[in-house]
């Protein structure tokens, strides 16, 4: 049985004081949810302080991404020691918008998501096809190359701290979202690519989160799903009721 994971990508967005009150609430909705797992991903300049305001909650911290060292002359970037010396136990890695608008590549995200690992931190994962691509019936092309390339060297141990968040590039803050059976398909589909390059157990075991306009309204017969696990929240977990309401989908599904 795998444990739902729900987590809030905040993307570029919210000052301090916005990030408190928004924690605070989540925390006050959220207080005793025992059978899913939360994480909030605020921007960097929030994670001590709400690190430190949800300190003893069920709710987890992760970054949004970070750099393939420690430390070092990268002007710009963040280590994952920095998260951790943050407070994060997780980090995303690979989202698409890091894709498209930093050019980061299969080979690139793979060793990043190397270091993450090696460094302590769990990792969430995404990937995910355009529209163009799926259009172009490529769909089953591109998953196949990000889970070959990006999941590339990794060791059994690893997959315990990782999470796959497939994400239709089309869906991510379009308001359009894939059906559940889309949903399911694709996470069918990346499952069984990891259990070819992988085994049995490892794909079993491992949880696919999907992502793209995930609502209250459709959080529920999406999570339902065999192969959903839980949801990456955009738009949607900058709202302390809409993001509280989805992990409350994610408990009714587990
Ligand atoms: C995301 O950024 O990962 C995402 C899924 O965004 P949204 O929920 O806004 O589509």
């Amino acid at each position: 049985m795998r444990r739902p994971i729900v987590a809030g990508n905040w993307k570029m967005n919210l000052l301090v004081d916005d990030a408190i009150s928004l924690v605070e609430e989540l925390m006050r909705l959220l207080a005793d949810v025992p059978d899913v797992e939360i994480v909030i991903c605020p921007p960097y300049t929030a994670l001590y302080p709400v690190g430190q305001a949800i300190e003893g909650s069920a709710i987890a911290l992760g970054g949004q991404d970070c750099y393939l060292v420690e430390n070092g002359a990268y002007t710009g970037e963040i280590s994952p020691y920095m998260l951790i010396d943050a407070g994060c136990s997780w980090t995303i890695v690979g989202h698409s918008e890091r894709r498209r608008y930093f050019n980061e590549t299969d080979e690139f995200l793979n060793r990043k998501l190397k270091f993450a690992l090696s460094s302590g931190l769990k990792v969430i994962f995404c990937l995910g096809e355009t529209l163009e691509e799926r259009e172009k019936g490529e769909m089953d092309e591109v998953l196949r190359r990000q889970v070959r390339k990006g999941l590339d060297g990794l060791d059994e141990a690893d997959f315990e701290r990782l999470v796959i968040a497939y994400e239709p590039i089309w869906a991510i803050g379009t308001g359009l979202t894939a059906t559940p059976e889309q949903a399911e398909e694709a996470h069918g589909f990346v499952r069984a690519l990891v259990r070819e390059r992988y085994s049995e157990t490892i794909s079993n075991g491992l949880r696919i989160q999907y992502g793209g306009s995930v609502k209250p309204e459709n959080a529920g017969e999406l999570m339902e799903r065999e192969n959903v696990d839980g949801a990456l929240v955009g738009g949607a977990s900058l709202k302390p009721d809409s993001f509280a309401a989805i992990v409350m989908a994610g408990v009714v599904a587990a």
